[in-house]
């Protein structure tokens, strides 16, 4: 029956994640679930934060009040610390705290994108985005990324092809271990990327939840930092980070580092949108920041990935040579995964269901024309153990059906 209410034209005919609607799969007695793009709750400092809980209610009434858009100061100059540590130069007044990072990218696309603009995005990407960019009517232009991440390449060639008057506004990339690639831009191709965003007059949003979470002392700085170098008058990237990955996902913390113009506009944007980030959460966030705790916690959960990473890698190497490949990631929660091509996409899907495995098939991260012979593979919330055997339900799927 049609309903009573007359919806956008972006909602009239809404598509959920692709990622969430595969959880009825996850209540499966004995389900593994590769699918996730969840934390290890293992790796939750509990303590940690429950101290930061305890100390951010002590401290008066200014946490259970209504805080200032931008975040508060004393958040803001924490963050601006872990920019520094990364390489970025920043003072907290270039900081806007977010509601997690997801809420930075929407944010950006209020002021932004106009329904019809073109916008550049890697592809495969992270499925909310391309979820953000359908609500926006924005025209997506798929870039290609390969075992070092975006393919700077054909970037160049699709902005020298396209006219002026249809040139994309932004680019939107993943640099460091990417959702869901699991890849790392080398340093040749941020700089290459960063002088087409200034040729091409066109801003890059730079999301980066995965970058501390490196297992080789391989750590290029942020795009973002490069930009600074190459073009301290006007930098074209917005840096987008979070504390999702790293401490908890719960806090709903990330933050913003953009051109002041950027930034003062997201700011009133995000006024109307939730007033400020959680006071409570921010001073949670604040409290543990301060504690000192943060760089063990995160020493301590690149170790964890690693382990499980090799465990996912290996076994996959180890039990489907020649049916699966995948670039062994260097960081992050991900790897993507192809099949070989005479293995159906649906068939395989069904068969690892039913043999109580669960992956993210990779239509999820393609605006258009999909690569279905693809899958992303979540190592980060199983433990070594449960990884072995999905790697061996896995196995077994692709036996039945290849
Ligand atoms: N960007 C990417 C690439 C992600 O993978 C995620 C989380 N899955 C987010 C943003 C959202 O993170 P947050 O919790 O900070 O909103």
């Amino acid at each position: 029956m049609a309903s009573f209410f007359a919806f956008t034209p972006a909602f009239a005919e809404p598509q959920g994640s692709p990622i969430r609607e595969l959880f009825p799969y996850l209540g499966r007695p004995g389900m593994v679930s590769l699918a996730g793009g969840y934390p290890s709750p293992s790796l939750f400092d509990q303590d940690g934060l429950a101290e930061a809980a305890a100390q951010a209610l002590a401290t008066g009434a200014g946490a259970l009040q209504y805080g200032a858009t931008e975040g508060s100061p004393a958040l803001r100059e924490q963050l601006a610390a872990q920019c520094r540590a990364r390489g970025i130069a920043c003072e907290p007044g270039e900081v806007l705290v977010t509601t997690g990072s997801q809420q930075g990218f929407d944010l950006l696309l209020r002021v932004l994108v106009q329904p019809g603009d073109a916008v550049c995005v890697e592809t495969p990407a992270y499925p909310a985005t391309l979820a953000a960019l359908r609500q926006a009517g924005a025209r997506v232009l798929s870039v290609p990324v390969d075992a070092h991440g975006l393919d700077v390449d054909a970037l160049a060639e699709l902005l020298a092809r396209t006219p002026a008057a249809e040139r994309p506004r932004l680019l939107y990339t993943v640099p460091s271990f990417s959702n869901p690639c699991g890849t790392l831009l080398t340093q040749a191709r941020r700089e290459r990327l960063v002088q087409l965003a200034l040729q091409y007059r066109m801003a890059v949003v730079e999301d980066d939840p995965y970058g501390e979470l490196a297992f080789t002392s391989e750590r290029p700085a942020p795009l973002y930092a490069c930009a600074q170098r190459l073009a301290p008058e006007a930098n074209p990237v917005i840096y987008l980070a979070s504390l999702s990955k790293t401490v908890a996902p719960g806090l709903r913390v990330g933050w913003m580092v953009a051109d002041a113009a950027v930034l003062r506009r997201c700011t009133v944007a995000k006024q109307t949108v939730d007033l400020c980030t959680s006071p409570l959460a921010q001073s949670v966030a604040v409290h543990y920041l301060r504690s000192g705790r943060y760089p063990q916690a995160v020493a301590r959960a690149c170790a964890e990935y690693r382990r499980r990473m090799l465990a996912l890698t290996d076994g996959l190497a180890r039990e489907l040579p020649g049916r699966m490949s995948f670039v062994t990631p260097a960081g992050g929660m991900f790897v993507w995964a192809s099949f070989a091509r005479d293995i159906d996409p649906q068939a395989l899907f069904e068969a690892a269901v039913a043999r109580l495995v669960l992956y993210v098939p990779g239509k999820a991260f393609y605006a258009d024309a999909p690569d279905l012979h693809t899958m992303r593979l979540s190592f980060a919330a199983p433990e070594v153990p449960q990884i072995a055997e999905a790697v061996q339900r896995l196995a077994a799927a692709v036996q039945a059906v290849g």
